[in-house]
């Protein structure tokens, strides 16, 4: 995925890898296992449409199954190749352990341009493809368990559930064998926004440090702060309309596949949004500067930008333009591995993929145990929890005689619904991985970046699970 001399997707993964694991003191050998792919399927098959039949490629890499299932997305996307899918699970290994998601790390990727197809035609598609999987044991709710990612969305995770469900009708836990399924069939409420929520907690959390943000050159909270989005899909859209509507950021530009739009005073990220939907791009957009050579925006003036697209965007060519303060990777794979040295050289803040992304799997995760346990957050617990706010209000206005004001009474009556819960266990789980990430970076000299110190804190409890485990 890199251009011309800069080191592939995979190459510069593991060399980021190798980096971390040098900071550590591993035994001989095993940094070398926690890299390696442990299995990758490759499959074609045809499908037959009105003008005759269609071979397609696809891919699934198990990096890691130290811990199962394995888990990671599903990927629709004309760039997919085994490489790719190789890197891909490799960075959901690391990012599962450092946000303590107690699964390996894995991907799954077709190479197809969506764009191309009805939606009758990818039903059949993914069907056919989840059916190929699932026979060879590559998606089942034990073993490994896609969700969406780039090019997929809710809509083909019910296909392969229902085409799982099919196949192995005395699996009880069928219905847990993807996650990121519609709220109706099975999904947790909050999985569609959760990577753009992720970004956004992990920016907060990024801001609650002072030490931190001085680190980047900046001073303050993310309120007022200036962001550059590359990319409005469904991670970038949910992470710039969550810090634009509640942390006061302001998205002096987007950067989307036919050019860019800027405003000094700030763009309406939904209505950027709309307009794209309407028209397909941000040609003529009104109220702001149209670029079409968009990825020069990259470089513009700002705070923080967001890449949030594809992956090798930042690159040996552009780094050294970048004069952003904070490059805040919600892609995965946006910086290269020499793009990662330049911009650290020019003492530019990276707050990395594989944390700042976490967002999906983690909510992935709470859907695969509400699908395991067959119950929804909330629903034993919620009408107590009120009944209990009302108990303490009757308590309090006994005691004293007065009356609770009715702000406070209605949250004293507020029992939790699945989406607090879920709101309530991704914030904390990027903040304790936050705190880890810090922790280590603090306490070790020669670990000089976010990124090491992240990678290292996953090899750590990876390499621990090894040697416990006596592999
Ligand atoms: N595709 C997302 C990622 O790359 C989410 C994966 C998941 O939910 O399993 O992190």
């Amino acid at each position: 995925m890199g251009v011309n001399k800069d080191s592939s997707f995979l190459e510069g993964v593991n060399r980021m890898l190798d980096q971390a694991a040098e900071t550590l003191d591993l035994p001989p050998g095993l940094a070398g296992q926690i890299k390696a792919c442990n299995a990758v399927y490759q499959v074609s098959f045809s499908v037959g449409f009105r003008g005759g039949y269609q071979i397609f490629r696809g891919w699934c890499a198990l990096h890691s199954t130290h811990r199962l299932p394995t888990k990671g997305g599903m990927r629709y996307s004309p760039s997919v190749n085994q490489e790719e899918v190789e890197a891909l699970a490799a960075l959901m290994t690391y990012k599962c352990a450092l946000v303590n998601v107690p699964f390996g790390g894995s991907k799954t990727g077709l190479c197809i341009d969506p764009r191309d197809y009805d939606a009758h035609q990818l039903e059949r598609i993914t069907r056919r493809f989840a059916r190929e999987l699932a026979q060879k044991g590559f998606i089942s709710p034990s073993t490994n368990v896609p969700a969406p990612d780039m090019g997929t969305s809710s809509r083909e995770m019910a296909w392969i559930a229902d085409t799982y469900r099919n196949l192995f009708p005395h699996d009880v836990n069928a219905i847990a064998c993807v996650t990121g399924k519609p709220p109706t069939q099975s999904g947790i409420t909050g999985r569609t926004e959760a990577t753009g929520r992720g970004v956004q907690y992990g920016l907060r959390e990024f801001f609650r440090y002072p030490e931190d943000v001085k680190k980047a050159g900046l001073e303050g909270g993310l309120n007022g702060k200036t962001a550059i989005v590359q990319g409005l899909g469904k991670v970038g859209y949910h992470a710039a309309k969550f810090l634009q509507a509640e942390d006061g950021v302001r998205i002096v530009a987007i950067i989307e596949h036919d050019g860019a739009v800027l405003s000094e005073n700030g763009l309406c990220v939904e209505a950027v949004k709309d307009y794209i939907q309407e028209k397909g791009g941000l040609a003529g957009y009104p109220d702001a500067k149209f670029i079409k050579e968009g990825n020069a925006v990259l470089e513009a003036e700002c705070d923080i930008l967001i890449p949030a697209a594809l992956g090798g965007q930042i690159t040996s060519e552009n780094a050294g333009r970048i004069r952003a303060r904070i490059v805040a990777e919600a892609a995965n794979g946006p910086t290269t591995y020499e793009a990662n040295e330049i911009l650290k050289e020019r003492g530019t803040v990276i707050i990395p993929d594989v944390y700042l992304n976490a967002g999906g799997v983690i909510v992935s995760y709470f859907e695969w145990i509400r699908n395991i346990s067959h119950i929804r957050f909330g629903r034993m617990g919620r009408r107590f929890e009120e009944n209990k706010g009302l108990l303490t209000i009757e308590a309090i206005e006994a005691t004293t005689g007065q009356a609770v004001p009715e702000k406070i009474r209605e949250q004293l009556i507020y029992g939790a619904q699945e989406i607090d819960l879920v709101r309530s266990g991704l914030d904390d789980s990027m903040r304790l991985a936050y705190e880890e990430i810090r922790e280590l970076h603090s306490e070790r000299e020669n670990v000089t970046d976010l990124r090491t110190a992240a990678f290292a804190v996953a090899i750590e409890k990876i390499a621990r699970a090894h040697l416990e485990m006596g592999v």
